[in-house]
């Protein structure tokens, strides 16, 4: 990452007409669920890509980010995933997706079915959430871009159709086979709360979650270790959901629950029914977390996480050892309970803390670190945040 950090007037001579901002995500609880039309508890966090945009009087859509120098272009009129490359696809991947799916709710509250009215944009991008560290820079980056295109082409169109349009993008501009949960949560979140989405109807429910309360914080420990969705297992795992659904007569994992079980492990193969283990457990634990946080609090949700943690790495098999380490090395020192979060291969852990225990918590986790030999941690706290809103 290179050290500039250009002004807007540095990089772009328009007017500058407005700010946005959304948040990255960490996911409380329900990893790689998303995908197999299952549930999901992410929360939008205090970290957040912010853009800045100035109008310009022709279709181009020029942007620069503070991440790397150089600036690049794209016609409104030309756009095509297939000419979009490196970080700039997250941003006219947005505008290309919205070309693509405005059609779809063109009418409802007067929206246009093109971008025939829209005009050109530059725009400069800033972030402080951590890249790869499973946090969701970009969802950030799309959803900060989402939001200000719907605003200033003045489209009438709701968040969910949004957060749709940020995974259409990702899928087919950046090439990314991700879901829908980290549109949602950066665009739905709500402070000191999580969005409870069903990823099938896309139902999403905004769920208190009452750490401030109680006392509790939500620490992430960014273990650095790189993960890379497309090329990692990430595709390997949805094959593997996908084949498991489909040995087991169903559309999609969510059709599954614990009951059957048996009948899983009878019909597939030992690696398949673990990955599918893994899935239709999760799904329960989500729904058993939201239960809990309305009935007892957070204070009682700590083995859930920490048996979502055992499941990914035991059954889904996308944890590494820094991950396994974070988690176990808080659990011990106090922490209400643990998990890695994110799709997996590196990335970051999670721990729900005691705002007493949490010093002395991320100071074993970094010993942990050095004593193993491995890469120092970036420890932080986050705080559930509201989701992508104009500055
Ligand atoms: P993450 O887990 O952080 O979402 P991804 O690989 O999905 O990791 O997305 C990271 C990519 O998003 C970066 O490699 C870059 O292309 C793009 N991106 C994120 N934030 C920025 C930014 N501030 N400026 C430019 N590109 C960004
Ligand atoms: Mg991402």
């Amino acid at each position: 990452m290179s050290t500039t950090s250009p002004s807007f007037s540095d990089v772009f001579d328009t007017e500058v007409v407005g700010r946005w901002a959304a948040p990255g995500r960490v996911n409380l609880i329900g990893e790689h669920t998303d995908y197999n039309d299952g549930f999901v508890l992410p929360l939008a966090i205090d970290r957040s890509t912010t853009i800045t945009v100035g109008r310009r009087d022709d279709r181009l859509l020029r942007v620069a980010s503070t991440f790397e120098s150089g600036v690049h272009e794209a016609s409104l009129d030309a756009l095509d995933p297939a000419s979009m490359d490196g970080w700039s696809a997250y941003v006219f991947g947005i505008a290309w997706a919205l070309r693509e799916k405005l059609p779809e709710v063109a009418g409802d509250a007067g929206t246009a079915a093109d971008l025939s009215a829209a005009f050109g944009l530059d725009i400069l991008v800033e972030s402080d959430v951590p890249v790869g560290a499973g946090l969701s820079s970009s969802a950030a980056i799309e959803c900060a871009v989402a939001v200000a295109l719907a605003d200033l082409w003045s489209l009438e169109v709701t968040r969910p159709f949004l957060a749709s349009v940020g995974q259409y993008s990702e899928n087919h501009a950046v090439g990314a086979p991700t879901g829908i949960m980290d549109q949602s949560a950066s665009l739905l979140g709500r402070a000191d709360s999580a969005v409870f989405l069903d990823c099938r109807s896309l139902d999403a429910e905004v769920i208190d979650l009452g750490f401030e309360k109680a006392g509790l914080e939500l620490l992430v420990v960014d273990t650095r270790v790189e993960h890379a969705h497309a090329t990692g297992g990430y595709v390997d795992r949805r094959a593997s959901c996908e084949r498991g659904a489909a040995a087991l007569g169903v559309s999609s994992l969510r059709d599954l629950d614990v009951d059957d079980l048996p009948r899983a492990q009878e019909v597939l193969d030992d690696e398949t029914f673990r990955r599918v283990r893994h899935v239709i457990t999760e799904n329960q634990r989500v729904l058993d977390t939201v239960r809990t946080l309305r009935l007892e609090g957070p204070g009682a949700i700590g083995a859930l996480l920490d048996a979502s943690h055992v499941s990914m790495r035991d059954d889904f098999e996308i944890s590494v050892p820094e991950l396994d380490l974070a988690v176990s090395t808080a659990q011990a020192n106090g922490a209400v309970g643990a998990r890695m979060t994110g799709g997996g291969f590196g990335g970051a852990a999670i721990a729900l803390v005691p705002t007493a225990a949490r010093d002395g918590i991320a100071s074993a986790v970094l010993a942990a670190f050095a004593a193993a030999g491995y890469t120092e941690p970036t420890i932080f706290v986050v705080h559930a945040a509201d989701g992508a809103h104009r500055l």
